[in-house]
């Protein structure tokens, strides 16, 4: 895997389908992976916070959200030439879950949000596996409840829409309590998907 370092942050670079391609087998891989999909602002955070720098950097694989032009034009020849959106990439991975049956969960967006959201995606996409969903605006003490419902569904692909950097530390955090193949942050997409 070809990796370009950028303020600090090693971003993979491959295409939309090497993403893809990738993420399959993260799925396949026992124990949970983490893919983040960070954009320059993300990146600018994460020079003055360093717990977020060092999750993107433990990352099993992190996807350049609006960057890759810019880097494109400063390092040619590494192979870089489209643009991997997490919303891209998360449409093409409900596509794949839906040919797979394989089951997500999505976590984020205000209260109602992701409901609605999952109304749709399963409406879109034929056979893929809705297993739960909860709003993104919880206290601690609710947090032990959602983990132990996610970990009671198993999912393939957990999907989470809190913002940066509350999600990929939310996923940080409890990275090794979580029973399920793959996390993402998604930041909008929640919003997205609901229409
Ligand atoms: N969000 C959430 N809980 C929070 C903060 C944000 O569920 O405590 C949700 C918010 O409702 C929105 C999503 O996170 O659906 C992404 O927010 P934002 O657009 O700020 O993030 P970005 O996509 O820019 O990373």
């Amino acid at each position: 895997k070809k990796q370009v370092d950028i303020l600090g942050v090693p971003v993979d670079m491959v295409s939309r389908s090497e993403a893809i391609e990738e993420i399959k087998k993260l799925i396949e891989t026992p124990g949970l992976s983490s893919v983040f999909t960070p954009n320059p602002e993300m990146i600018m955070l994460a020079q003055e916070d360093e717990e977020f720098l060092s999750i993107l950097k433990n990352a099993d694989l992190v996807l350049p959200d609006g960057i890759g032009l810019l880097i494109a034009s400063k390092i040619k020849g590494l192979g870089l030439t489209e643009r991997v959106t997490g919303i891209d990439t998360m449409n093409s991975l409900l596509e794949y879950c839906g040919r797979e049956s394989k089951t997500i969960y999505l976590l984020g967006g205000k209260p109602g949000v992701p409901d609605l959201a999952c109304k749709n995606i399963e409406n879109r996409f034929t056979g893929i596996k809705i297993g739960g969903f909860h709003d993104g605006y919880f206290t601690k003490d609710e947090e032990s409840g959602i983990v132990n419902e996610i970990n009671s569904i198993n999912p393939d692909i957990l999907f989470v829409c809190l913002g940066a950097p509350k999600q990929e530390k939310w996923i940080s955090q409890y990275k090794h309590l979580l029973k399920c193949n793959l996390a993402m942050g998604v930041g909008g997409s929640v919003d997205i998907y609901a229409g």
